[in-house]
């Protein structure tokens, strides 16, 4: 028996045969290096899709890929064993937006203003800058950001145009921050119960006062139900 080695494929485990060709996962994914079948290598779904500037056209990076060579990278961040976001880096790009992107949320049209406008007025000023769409654990949530050089003044450009942006889009608008953990009617009912007791503007102001007031806030709610 010939005794010519064959190579397991990191991923899927499955012998990669001598007549198959063998890849080794990109730099910077979670198999650098490692030896992989070509199923594999290009079929690994991806994490984060990358879009430079105006293209349409996605740079992928999937834990086997990287098309943006090296520009960006992603590592699994869990928050508890079943759910998780991939935190993107980079050397060579700074974050200066980042959020969700919530299917069915009003904020989603919101977002999609924010991403045209900004793409318009970017390309307008020569202003380097990428879009960086990842997955997240949970199916109805895609992370967003826009990313521009490592450089102070394209860094400073580019968020003095973010910040008129976000005033025309009205991304502050605290409509945008809820719905997303509390059901829009129960935050109603919340907000309601609560009127000149506590000020709840959005979802954060009001798991403040969950966590200020525990248990004494169910006996307020109860209270107020008896009246
Ligand atoms: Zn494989």
């Amino acid at each position: 028996m010939s005794k010519k080695s064959r190579l397991i494929c990191a991923c899927c485990e499955g012998e990669i045969g001598i007549d198959e060709p063998v890849y080794y996962g990109d730099e910077k994914t979670y198999y650098e290096g490692k030896p992989l079948c070509e199923a594999c290598y290009f079929e690994d779904e991806p994490v984060a899709r990358v879009y430079y500037g105006r293209d349409d056209y996605p740079h992928i990076i999937s834990l086997t890929r990287n098309e943006t060579e090296g520009d960006f990278w992603v590592k699994w961040k869990s928050t508890d064993p079943w759910r998780g976001y991939y935190e993107v880096y980079s050397d060579v790009f700074s974050r200066i937006f980042s959020d969700a992107i919530l299917a069915y949320h009003e904020s989603e049209q919101m977002l999609k203003d924010l991403n045209d406008r900004l793409i318009e007025l970017y390309s307008e000023k020569g202003i380097e800058f990428a879009r960086v769409f990842t997955r997240t654990s949970n199916i109805f949530s895609t992370g967003f950001d826009f990313w521009v050089r490592k450089e102070p003044e394209e860094i400073l450009k580019a968020g003095l145009i973010l910040e008129q942006v976000k005033r025309e889009v009205n991304y502050d608008d605290p409509v945008y921050s809820t719905g997303i953990l509390f059901d829009r009617e129960t935050f109603k009912e919340l907000q309601r119960i609560f009127s000149g007791k506590y000020q709840i503007r959005d979802e954060m102001d009001l798991l403040k006062l969950v966590s200020e007031r525990g248990e004494d806030l169910v006996k307020e709610i109860l209270e107020s139900r008896q009246k």
